[in-house]
């Protein structure tokens, strides 16, 4: 029997497992997938995660794929509404907030987790049951060759925006009434930034609204999933012609709240179960359907 077990092997998974085992815990992780995700979804962290890294030692590794975006603006069809600066130094010691490479990080957090002698890291087991007793808890995973069962003290459901594990425990989710679907779309410049271009801007245009980062651009609700409105005339953007497409994909975003108080021997970590911001499949939007 194992201490904890973690469903999840995404960034909250891998840094559970590295926490609890250096503090002295059998810790074993289930996760769906046979390899990590090895694509980005997150766009920008604050500073206490940035300490976490200083804390388990990765931020060295991980510095070259982060980039300070100095200044946080919200603006329509170019007047700026609201510009914020981004403290350089804040609250834990680093910036207020960067921009990251996620796959650059997950490597590097990966790579001590592995390090860990009290780790079992299964991958390609997807939890499909969870059972609670007064002093254990059962995990049951399915893959290509049939079920398994597991068993810990506690189980963390790290398991991201649709978790398994927070419904199997009855961990309740109050929807706050916010649900919508963006399209997000990776993009590599085709040219160095333009200076007069701000790194983080929202753009508050009710027809389509969106946001702007170093290395994502991201449109909001879209009258037909899968259309993009080039802002090409928009001196403020980058347009279609500044950026080679990587790939888009529909985001739900909805926002709720629940207690994560541990019900019985399962909890849950991370942020994604309170804001559910599920990629459904990069691969329905295969191509972009330019909107002129
Ligand atoms: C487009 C987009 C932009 C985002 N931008 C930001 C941002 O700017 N800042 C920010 O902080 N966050 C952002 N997020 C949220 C981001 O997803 C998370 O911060 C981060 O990836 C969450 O890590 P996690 O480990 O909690 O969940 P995930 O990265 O989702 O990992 C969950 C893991 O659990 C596994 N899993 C799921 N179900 C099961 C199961 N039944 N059995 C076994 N394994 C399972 C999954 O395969 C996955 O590997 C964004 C998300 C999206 C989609």
């Amino acid at each position: 029997m194992y201490d904890v077990i973690v469903a999840g092997y995404g960034p909250t998974g891998m840094m559970a497992a590295l926490l609890l085992a250096r503090a002295g815990h059998t810790v074993c992780v289930l996760e769906r997938y046979t390899t990590l995700y090895n694509l980005p979804r997150v766009g920008i962290v604050h500073d206490d995660i940035q300490r976490m890294f200083q804390e388990v030692g990765c931020m060295e590794a991980v510095q070259p794929a982060m980039f300070f975006l100095p200044r946080y603006e919200l603006a329509n069809q170019g007047r700026v509404l609201m510009s914020t600066e981004v403290a350089p130094m804040a609250t834990h010691g680093w910036p207020e907030f960067i921009s990251v490479y996620q796959p650059a990080f997950e490597a590097e957090l990966d790579a001590l987790v592995r390090a860990e002698a009290t780790v079992t890291l299964l991958q390609g087991e997807t939890v499909v049951g969870v059972s609670q007793h007064a002093d254990k808890v059962t995990v049951t995973t399915e893959d290509a060759s049939g079920r398994r069962e597991f068993e810990g003290r506690y189980l963390i459901g790290a398991d991201g925006g649709n978790s398994f594990v927070r419904q199997a425990v009855g961990i309740e989710y109050e929807s706050l009434g916010f649900d919508q679907e963006w399209l997000v779309i990776d993009a590599r410049a085709r040219r160095p930034q333009r200076p007069e271009l701000p790194y983080l801007r929202q753009f508050c245009e009710p027809a389509q609204p969106g946001i702007e980062t170093g290395h994502r651009l991201r449109t909001g609700p879209q009258p037909g999933v899968g259309e993009f409105k080039d802002r090409s005339d928009a001196h403020d953007s980058e347009s279609r012609n500044d950026i080679r497409w990587s790939r888009s994909g529909r985001q739900r975003s909805a926002s709720g709240r629940e207690s994560f108080r541990p019900r019985g021997r399962g909890a849950l970590s991370g942020r994604d179960p309170a804001h559910k911001p599920g990629i459904k499949s990069y691969a329905q939007v295969p191509a972009p359907i330019i909107n002129h």
